[in-house]
């Protein structure tokens, strides 16, 4: 297993610019980890601001020309895409377990599901259709018709190094935009890979370019310039509001998608088996640091004991271990960042009476392993309650009365996802209902699909990814008045 291990695949990283791909030979570096070893596994170039110049200056001619591409071409070379991407799922899973951690299990899925979502925009992007609106005008002609919104800055974090980025680059191409992408410079071989199968399907030099570096320098360079259109963001709120701040003064159109503190509300009359099948596998699935996962759990009183007993035995099957292993149900958190929050959210917990139900700890003194996770007896002002906590701990607090659920529930300054359980028609209407989030779910923990829009209301950010309004993000219309 070590061998294997060892040699396992990993891409040299590079920028492209303006149909060059410059390695780290050539450019200041910054190191790549391992989160599962801590050893340096590659080196990714930074841009320099002569490069993001030239990355500027390539992109206005490329979109010009690509968007007169028709929709029927376009639609057939992100299909050639999609294909790439899953005939090279296994390596690229590879490379990305090396540099986020997830298991490969996980990372294949990612792989696939973001070539499904480019099918599905590829499709979608055949069908964005215009309108005529009757004239008063005898023989007047008055169209909507919908255009790229033109060259795009997307810039994504590393904890779902593709699906993330596809959810910009793949809508921003469909539609006939060029992007410019800053992935995370500590998981770049999955952008460089997403990259790759563009370029390998015949994706013509300059549509999408590839950069890394200092994030805040790149991004305010990309975001200074005029050329750019649109800008897309995933990452944390504060992040967020300082890109959209930079973003309005060139008055850019922007999709944010920040972070998520999604609440599980078990009611009374709900099925607690089926709530701890559906919460417990994708609380800790990608070691907890995805933005839709389950996070704080508010449960009726009298199934309290039953829902911590089960959900614990759970959280003490999962399997820790390097995500290349088979055997490994939770990789290591990514970064050591995530790790030392987790250690300060058990301290403030413990410190203010939670019941420590399992794990709580660090795993080893090499890589980033943290136990699963459970406190009981949380009450609402824990840290673990009020703060995003992107990693594999859950927070069990009870509730008596529906409406303090929901209140509770809604006090969070975030409202991406929100999991309910009822077996009540009337409760899972009002819970649908009166939950703020971009998404709330009644018995189930299934979240987005490539056809379903994705996006959070409040400080989880500003517009949709996936669905027709993923795609119409990247799309302007315009009214043609003819007489
Ligand atoms: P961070 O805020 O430093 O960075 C978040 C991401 O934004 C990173 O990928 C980073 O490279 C990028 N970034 C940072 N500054 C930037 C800038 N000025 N311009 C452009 N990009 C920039 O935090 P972090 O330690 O990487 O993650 C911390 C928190 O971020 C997590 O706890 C979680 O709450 C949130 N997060 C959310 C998501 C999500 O899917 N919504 C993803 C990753 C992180």
């Amino acid at each position: 297993m070590t061998t294997q291990l060892e040699t396992a695949y990993y891409p040299e990283i590079v920028l492209a610019v303006a149909g060059r791909e410059v390695g780290p030979a050539d450019r200041a570096t910054s190191e790549i980890l391992d989160p599962a070893t801590e050893e340096v596994i590659g080196l990714v170039p930074h841009a320099t601001a002569a490069d993001l110049d030239d990355a500027l200056t390539a992109t206005e001619p490329a979109f010009r020309t690509w968007k007169r591409v028709s929709a029927f071409d376009r639609a057939a070379l992100v299909h050639r895409a999609a294909g790439i991407l899953r005939d090279r799922a296994e390596r690229i899973a590879v490379a990305m377990v090396r540099e986020n951690g997830k298991t490969k299990r996980d990372a294949v899925a990612e792989v696939l599901v973001s070539a499904d979502l480019l099918d599905w925009l590829a499709e979608e992007a055949r069908r964005s259709y215009g309108r005529v609106i009757p004239s008063r005008v005898e023989d007047g002609r008055v169209l909507v018709v919908q255009e790229p919104v033109g060259p795009v800055a997307a810039f994504t974090p590393w904890n779902a190094p593709a699906l993330t980025l596809m959810r910009k680059v793949g809508p921003a191409i469909a539609a006939g935009c060029s992007v410019i992408a800053k992935a995370s410079e500590e998981t770049p071989a999955t952008a460089v890979e997403i990259y790759l199968a563009f370029r390998d399907a015949g994706l013509p030099d300059g549509v999408f370019q590839l950069v890394f570096g200092e994030p805040d320098a790149i991004s305010r360079h990309l975001l200074a310039s005029a050329v750019i259109r649109k800008v897309s963001f995933t990452g944390s709120v504060r992040v967020g509001v300082h890109l959209t701040k930079l973003a309005a003064d060139t008055m850019k159109r922007v999709t944010m998608e920040l972070g998520g503190h999604g609440p599980v509300i078990v009611a009374e009359d709900a099925d607690v088996d089926l709530a701890v099948r559906e919460t417990a596998s994708f609380k800790f699935r990608q070691t907890g640091q995805i933005c839709a996962a389950p996070s704080r759990f508010f449960i009726h009183e009298s199934l309290y004991a039953e829902f911590a007993a089960k959900f614990t035995a759970h959280a003490r099957s999962v399997v820790v271990g390097n995500g290349l292993d088979e055997a490994t149900t939770m990789g290591p958190l990514s970064n050591d960042r995530r790790l030392a929050a987790m250690e300060e959210f058990v301290a403030d917990a413990v410190a203010r009476g939670g019941t420590l139900l399992t794990g709580g700890q660090r795993i080893g003194t090499r890589g980033y392993f943290f136990e699963p996770t459970v406190i009981g007896d949380v009450t609402d002002d824990f840290d673990v309650m009020r703060s995003e906590i992107f990693g594999p701990i859950a927070p069990l607090a009870r509730f008596t009365d529906l409406d303090d659920a929901i209140a509770r529930a809604n006090s969070s300054a975030l409202g991406l996802t929100a999991f309910t359980f009822t077996e009540n028609e009337r409760t899972a209407r009002r819970l649908s209902n009166e939950v703020e989030a971009g998404l709330v779910t009644v018995n189930t923990g299934g979240t987005s699909l490539p056809e379903t829009p994705f996006g959070g209301v409040k400080l989880s950010g500003y517009g949709h990814e996936g669905g027709i309004e993923g795609l119409e993000a990247y799309m302007t219309r315009k009214l043609i008045n003819q007489l």
